[in-house]
């Protein structure tokens, strides 16, 4: 086993988890030692954002005379806008020997699945959803279609979940960080050991 080359993390979850904060609060923390592979976007820049920092910020047809030159990892359409890693960071950084970390949506990561099986992949949970079926049942207060609607996004989620290596309930986001960090360095040690 190549043990010089730097692992892919690749955290994920439905949207509205707290993806971004989690990741903030990691690469915050001095004692992160992972890379963060900055993406590149079609959505307008927000306040408080920095081109080249946040995201590279392109228009609609650049991006996609990059898709057709294969330059992205993995990319996906969220709200409208395209969302994709580029491929050359994150090949240069991993040969490296370094860790690079990604944040994305799930329709991305299954992607990155396809092609970097060997990739560490980490779900974040909303802290609710674990529960969700049984309290919508016990609950009572929802008519049986909306219950059902729910308990079949539920069930959608939690299959997705299965695709992951790890699933971190995002209940706090320090804790949330910590436990990535930790995941991480298990990792490290268990692949050293292969
Ligand atoms: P936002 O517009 O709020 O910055 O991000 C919207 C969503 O896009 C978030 O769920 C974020 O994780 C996801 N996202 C950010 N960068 C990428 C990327 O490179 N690829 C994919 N597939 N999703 C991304």
């Amino acid at each position: 086993m190549d043990t010089e080359k730097g692992l892919l993390i690749v955290l994920s979850g439905p949207s509205g988890v707290g993806k971004g904060t989690v990741r903030k609060a990691i690469f915050d923390d001095p004692t992160t030692d992972f890379e963060y592979s900055i993406s590149m976007t079609t959505r307008k820049m927000r306040i408080g954002e920095t081109d080249g920092v946040d995201y590279f910020f392109k228009s609609r047809e650049t991006f996609e005379a990059l898709i057709e030159e294969d330059e992205f990892i993995e990319y996906a359409e969220y709200v409208g806008n395209y969302y994709g890693t580029p491929v050359q960071y994150v090949r240069d950084t991993m040969d490296a020997g370094k860790d690079v970390f990604l944040e994305i949506e799930v329709e991305g990561a299954k992607q990155v699945r396809r092609k970097f099986p060997e990739a560490l992949f980490i779900f974040l949970a909303p802290p609710t959803l674990a529960h969700l079926e049984e309290r919508l049942i016990g609950r009572g207060t929802e008519s049986a279609d909306v219950i059902a609607y729910r308990i079949s996004e539920a069930r959608k989620e939690v299959e997705m979940m299965n695709l992951y290596d790890y699933v971190v309930v995002n209940d706090e986001v320090l804790e949330a960080k910590r436990k990535i960090q930790t995941i991480v360095e298990a990792e490290h040690l268990k692949r050293e050991r292969i």
